[in-house]
This record gives structure tokens, C-alpha cells and sequence, in this order.
């Protein structure tokens, strides 16, 4: 990262801040009820099948390789800021009483009335009418509330760079603007991920439980679980033995939002003391960088405090 592109980056961080703290604190609830009465438009699903699943990896390589994540063929093993999806590993019994290794793609599931929009207070989480829940960095000031409110811990946010952002599964909305599929369907060998009209994904799911009982069990996942999530998955076991959580038919965005509207200072709490860090780190490297424009040749504190100790021993 060039010199420029982080003053950038640091301008846009507090102009973004500023404008994020004031948000949260005068507009937040305001924003939480929006989200909350906005209509629930089905829109687009992605239907993964774990029976034709071999655990190949194509799809996660794919997901790095569209959305430019650092190295790209490097297969990820957990959801972070290089990689959007990953593929999970369990040990299941299979209908022949062995045991066996069943892997299962995540990512976000794009949930109908998502939690993640609910708690973001800025707006920076929206879900778009065609289904894909898209995250805008710009607005975003790192209060990490979407991290909190989602039930199936999907959004990550990204430790390692002093600006901190969320990352997650945009349904690969750039590709879905130029009519391509999202990278991990066209990138299943398998035909294990599908995708098409949420509504006639469900449709399709149930008939091929019907045709197929032996092979699947009798649940959807993500028809009803929150309230209903645009990925949803076909599974040889219960789901409960492939480590999805357990979730009633209720949104938690509900949730979300009782917790926001009580809470829109909190977030003006955490944006003033980002602000406070930011403004010492920077204040503290600037002082180093004059002290060591002074002093150019004078070797390091600890050095100088170990020579003069020589010195005096001698
Ligand atoms: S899975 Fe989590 S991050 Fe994805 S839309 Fe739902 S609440 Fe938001
Ligand atoms: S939809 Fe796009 S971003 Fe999401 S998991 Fe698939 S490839 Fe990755
Ligand atoms: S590409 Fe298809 S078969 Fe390969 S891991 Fe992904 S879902 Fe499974």
C-alpha cells in the first residue's frame, strides 16, 4: 500500500467515522426500524446438495479468485478476509452405519430479513432486492454489531489492517450485475450448487426429497430457519450433525432491532474511542518520525544505554 493510497484511506476512515458515530448516534434507530418495515422480496437462492458434494474445493478457489482475495490458491480454512467461503469438515455416520467425512461449503446465507442489516446502524449492510445481502465499506466505521447479531457467525472482520473492515459473501453481486453466475455455481464439477428463483430452488428441493427419501432427509434448510435464507442446502443427515445451529422460524433481526434502538450511543462510544487510538497512534508516530529527523545518526535508546554502560565498566 503506497503512501498516498493510505492517506487516503485514512481520510475516508475519519470522514467516515465522523459521519458514522453522528449516524449512530442521532439515526440509528431511525435506520433499524427502516430496515425492519422494508417488504421481504424473495429474489435469488443458491441451493447447495451435500449428497453430490465431494469436497473438491473448486468452488472455495473460485470464491477467492472472483472476489480478488490474496492467494488465490491457497484452499481457506475458515471464513476471514481472504477468504468468503470455506468448506467445513465433519465426521458423520452414513446410511450404511460407517462413519465418513461429510464437508460442507459456508458462507453468508443471505437471510430474508437479515440480522446483520438490522444491527448496522449506518447502513453500511443492505439487502438487495434481488436477494444477495451486500456490505459497502465506505459507510462502514467498525463497530462490528453485524458480527454480533448474526446467527451464524458469518461476517469477519479484518484484524490485521489498522482501518479494520467486515468482510463476508456479497452472493458475488459485481457478477450478478453483469448477468454471470456467482463464481462457486458455475465452479462446482458436481452440479452441487444451484442457483435460480429462491422460490422454485424450494420447490425443486422438496421434489427431490419426494422422488429420493433414501438419499435425503426431510428438511430444507434456510426455507423457514429465521425467518428464511436465500442459500439453502439439501443434506443426507440432520443438519444438527453437520454443525448448522438450531434455529427457529422467527427473524432475529426483530432482535437486532430492539437491541439498536436501545443501544445508538453505544455506538457513538465505540466510534469516539476508535477516534481517540486512531489519534494517539498517529500522534506517537509522528513523534518518533521528528525525534529521528533530529537525530539521524544516533543509534537506537537501548543501544546508546548499553554502550555508555560499557563505557563505565571500563
Ligand atoms: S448470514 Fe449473517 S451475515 Fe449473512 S445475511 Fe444472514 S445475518 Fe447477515
Ligand atoms: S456467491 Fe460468490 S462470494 Fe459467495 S461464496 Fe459463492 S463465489 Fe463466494
Ligand atoms: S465444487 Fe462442488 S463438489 Fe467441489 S467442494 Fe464445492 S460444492 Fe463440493
Amino acid at each position: 500500500m503506497n503512501a498516498q493510497h493510505t492517506k487516503t484511506s485514512r481520510r475516508r476512515f475519519l470522514k467516515n467515522l465522523g459521519a458514522g458515530a453522528l449516524a449512530a448516534a442521532l439515526a440509528g434507530t431511525h435506520h433499524a426500524a427502516h430496515a425492519a418495515a422494508e417488504p421481504v422480496v424473495s429474489g435469488w437462492g443458491i441451493l447447495i446438495d451435500l449428497t453430490r458434494c465431494t469436497g473438491c474445493e473448486s468452488c472455495v478457489l473460485a470464491c477467492k479468485q472472483a472476489n480478488r482475495r490474496p492467494t488465490p490458491d491457497q484452499v481457506p480454512t475458515q471464513l476471514c478476509s481472504e477468504a468468503y467461503s470455506f468448506l467445513d469438515a465433519h465426521t458423520v455416520l452414513n446410511a450404511d452405519g460407517n462413519l465418513e467425512t461429510q464437508k460442507v461449503k459456508r458462507q453468508c446465507m443471505h437471510c430474508l430479513q437479515p440480522a446483520c442489516v438490522a444491527a448496522c446502524t449506518v447502513g453500511a449492510l443492505r439487502r438487495q432486492s434481488n436477494g444477495a445481502v451486500t456490505y459497502d465499506a465506505s459507510k462502514c466505521f467498525g463497530c462490528r454489531y453485524c458480527q454480533y447479531a448474526c446467527p451464524f457467525g458469518i461476517p469477519t472482520y479484518d484484524w490485521d489492517n489498522p482501518l479494520g473492515l467486515i468482510h463476508k459473501c456479497e452472493m458475488c453481486a459485481h457478477r450478478l450485475e453483469e448477468g454471470q453466475l456467482p463464481a462457486c455455481v458455475g465452479a462446482c464439477p458436481n452440479g452441487a450448487i444451484r442457483f435460480g428463483p429462491r422460490a422454485a430452488l424450494i420447490a425443486q428441493a422438496h421434489a427431490q426429497i419426494a422422488s429420493n427419501p433414501f438419499r435425503y432427509v426431510d428438511h430444507v434448510y434456510g426455507e423457514h430457519e429465521v425467518g428464511g435464507t436465500s442459500v439453502l442446502y439439501l443434506s443426507a443427515v440432520p443438519f444438527q450433525a453437520l454443525g448448522f445451529p438450531m434455529l427457529g422460524d422467527t427473524p432475529i433481526a426483530g432482535d437486532a432491532n430492539q437491541i439498536m434502538e436501545r443501544t445508538p450511543l453505544i455506538a457513538a462510544g465505540v466510534a469516539a474511542i476508535a477516534t481517540s487510538l486512531y489519534w494517539l497512534t498517529k500522534r506517537h508516530h509522528e513523534l518518533a518520525t521528528r525525534r529521528a529527523a533530529i537525530e539521524p545518526d544516533q543509534p537506537p535508546a537501548t543501544t546508546r544505554r548499553a554502550e555508555s554502560q560499557g563505557e563505565t565498566k571500563a
